[in-house]
């Protein structure tokens, strides 16, 4: 065929952007389409979540600004794949799940509001999409961190869904909070995070909007994963 050159890209190779407000299974079922397709997970959250420790363990107000921003240049952060499952390093040490506490996603959300945090990071997340063949969630992948993914996908389901899962997930690890309490905090950093300045959690013009409370994890992967061979 003269003048037509179609290129199909590996599945391997591509770019896959999943957005989305917490809890609506973005890294679950990224980290299993990843499992099945090849393809590298790239938590961006645990990012956000790690700055925020550091804030919260040097004791400073979610609500200083000025004092987050002042902290950036003694952070270090590393990522490593092992075994396929990431590891985030704080200044040489792993941070494991002690980024995952309630009072470490509420600092995650303040931080992440603050432009100067979130170029002090974006670097580091561009140039882990460079090389192709990533699947990496987060709230702007699609709008800021990979405009021309081959894939992108708004991933969310009802806050109550939301919760739900949530709730099991602190309690499977030994992190058990009120019910009313998950709801509550994540209709909060719903709301903040749509609503702040920077790089708000909306979904990119060409995003695929997928809305996930009737599909398991297998579904939801499936599906996300027909997405990726119909290209
Ligand atoms: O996805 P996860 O719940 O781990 O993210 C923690 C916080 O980090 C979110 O509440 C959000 O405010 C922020 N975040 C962000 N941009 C990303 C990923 C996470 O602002 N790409």
């Amino acid at each position: 065929m003269k003048g037509t050159v179609i290129i199909v890209k590996d599945i391997k190779e591509i770019r896959v952007a999943i957005d989305g407000p917490s809890g609506a299974g973005k890294s679950t079922i990224a980290k299993r389409i990843a499992a099945k397709t090849g393809l590298v997970y790239v938590d961006t959250g645990a990012l956000y979540r790690t700055v925020g420790l550091y804030a919260y363990e040097r004791g400073i107000s979610q609500d200083d600004c000025a004092a987050i921003v002042a902290c950036l240049s003694e952070i270090d952060i590393k990522l490593a794949y092992e075994n396929g499952v990431q590891k985030v390093y704080l200044c040489g040490k792993d941070v494991g799940d002690s980024i995952r506490t309630p009072a470490a996603s509420m600092y995650a959300s303040a931080v992440s509001k603050l432009p100067p945090v979130r170029e002090f990071l974006l670097k580091l997340q561009k140039d882990l999409a460079k090389k192709g063949g990533v699947i990496m969630d987060g709230r702007d992948i699609g709008t800021v961190i990979i405009p021309d993914a081959e894939l992108k996908v708004f991933m969310t389901a009802t806050p109550e869904a939301r919760a739900r899962r949530r709730f099991i997930e602190l309690e499977e690890k030994g992190m058990a909070q009120p019910y009313d309490e998950v709801l509550r905090d994540i209709v909060e950093r719903d709301r903040e995070d749509r609503e702040r300045e920077a790089s708000p959690c909306v979904p990119a013009e060409d995003a695929v909007n997928f809305v996930n409370d009737d599909y398991g994890i297998e579904e939801s992967a499936d599906y996300i994963i027909g997405l990726m061979k119909n290209l």
